[in-house]
């Protein structure tokens, strides 16, 4: 029963108030208020709705305080009636807007009663004031119980509040105005601080209006004097402002390397073209040595935009791997018959090579191992060694390159998995190189949720050891 009437409730508010809502709502977005202006109306509309309450409650309160003193010439008056004759009653309070009436506790005989006596009309309205609808007036009943003698007796006092109630009304309308002002205060007053609340907001939608990537890095949102959650605001929007500025220069600092790196190998063709232009074709020592330049600046062209692509793809997430379980071992294998054709000079040796399972992208875990094993052979000297090795180490593939070339320093190992980075010494020996080759196998190994680790001395040698974990589901 309870339920239904609920639901009832609920209905009647789904189809009558939440519309009406909605409505207003649709209604009030065709207007541009601002946060304050919004802010302060809800404060508004909370004060109203309390002065309400307020002045009900002062209302209560007043009335109380009127009966209490009412009660104390109704007390008198039980005191006089105990002492005195019965007989010969008089209420000295009548003009006072007192009225009594006395009877009998079991016969009910009325032994006095003002002739003003009041029947109130209306039900008890609170804790025994009523309202008489007829005379528009409260009134306060009580009977008390008095014993004289053996007798018993009622005693009915009425208590005319009109008095009480105009003095109210009087002071309400006066009480009501005190209070519009205070509103009109508050509003003025409000509406100045909700301002300066709002002014961190006001600066920041500023700033941000004069973010360009030209001022990506001096401009930030001051948050000085500001300690609340405008404050929090404003320090995420600076961090996140910190990342994109960061993002960006690392994508300008890469655009301007490629560029640089790019800008080399187009020189060297451009001067070997200018060479042949000026000095024919007819030469035939400088027409070889023209094509071969030419061809080996083309093919380290070729090789750096390769990589560039990988690279961007890898960025942009459009990279794909195609993952199968093969073994390693056979891959690893063709790669040191390939080493020791291309580079005869080098002693090569695979003293461990162990079948072991992998999972993953055969070509793209190929192009990264071949990244170590071309530098093994860049970074060494005629005579040095190359030790390659396949193991299979706890269930899982992992793969050394050693070399006793250059080595490296510490800032070199700290450095040779960022784009570009090349080592002081190798930079100054001419060795070719855009110093990208080691940040993609870095990429590939991490897309097969694997680990490299560098042990290198400097002028003695290094060795990278790649772990691919065993996939284990
Ligand atoms: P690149 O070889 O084209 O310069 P990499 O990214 O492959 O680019 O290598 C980055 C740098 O790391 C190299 O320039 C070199 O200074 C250093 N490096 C890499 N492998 C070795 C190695 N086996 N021995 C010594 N230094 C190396």
């Amino acid at each position: 029963m309870k339920e239904k009437g609920l639901n009832l409730l609920r209905n009647i508010l789904r189809k009558t108030i939440l519309p009406l809502r909605k409505k207003r709502e649709e209604w009030l977005s065709n207007f541009r208020f601002s946060m304050a202006f919004r802010i302060s109306l809800a404060y508004l509309r909370l004060m109203l709705t309390h002065g309400v309450l307020f002045f009900a409650g002062f209302f209560v309160i007043f009335m109380f305080n009127a009966k209490a003193d009412y009660d104390l010439l109704a007390e008198d008056m039980m005191d006089m009636l105990s002492a005195g004759n019965l007989t010969a009653i008089e209420n000295p309070y009548h003009d006072q807007g007192v009225t009594m009436k006395v009877e009998g506790s079991h016969t009910h005989q009325v032994i006095y009663d003002d002739a003003a006596y009041r029947q109130s009309t209306s039900k008890d309205f609170i804790f025994g004031i009523h309202y008489e609808r007829e005379n528009r007036i409260f009134i306060y009943e009580d009977t008390r119980k008095l014993t004289v003698g053996d007798g018993e007796y009622l005693v009915t006092f009425q208590y005319d509040m009109a008095d009480s109630y105009i003095r109210f009304l009087s002071l309400a309308w006066k009480l009501l105005l005190l209070y519009l002002i205070i509103v009109a205060l508050i509003i003025r007053k409000g509406k100045r601080s909700d301002t300066k609340l709002f002014e961190p907001v006001r600066i920041m939608s500023a700033q941000a209006n004069r973010l360009t990537v030209n001022n990506l890095n001096s401009e930030r949102i001051n948050v000085e004097g500001t300690k609340n959650e405008l404050k929090d605001l404003a320090n995420v929007i600076n961090a996140m402002l910190d990342r994109i500025e960061t993002s960006y220069e690392s994508q300008k600092q890469f655009v301007s390397d490629a560029s640089h790196e790019l800008r080399t190998p187009i020189a060297v063709i451009q001067g070997y073209v200018n060479m042949l232009d000026r000095w024919g074709s007819s030469n035939q020592e400088v027409l070889q040595e023209s094509i071969e330049a030419i061809k080996n600046e083309a093919k380290s062209m070729q090789d750096l935009v390769e990589k560039l692509l990988f690279l961007s793809r890898h960025d942009k997430k459009t990279l794909k791997l195609v993952k199968k379980r093969f073994n390693m071992r056979p891959l690893v294998e063709d790669m040191v018959k390939e080493t020791r054709l291309v580079a005869p000079n080098r002693v090569i040796k695979n003293p461990v090579m162990e079948d072991v399972i992998v999972y993953g992208d055969k070509q793209a875990l190929k192009q990264a191992i071949r990244i170590f094993i071309d530098n093994a052979v860049k970074y060494t000297k005629d005579g040095d060694e190359i030790t390659i090795l396949c193991q299979k180490i706890n269930e899982d593939c992992v793969i050394t390159v050693s070399d006793t070339g250059i080595g490296m320093t510490k800032k070199d190992i700290d450095n040779i998995f960022n784009r570009f980075y090349r080592s002081e010494h190798v930079r100054n020996q001419n060795i070719g190189g855009h110093g990208l080759g080691l940040s993609l196998a870095k990429l590939i190994i991490l897309a097969h949720t694997g680990r490299i680790k560098i042990r290198s001395q400097f002028k003695k040698g290094s060795s990278f050891i790649i772990t691919l974990p065993k996939r284990r589901f």
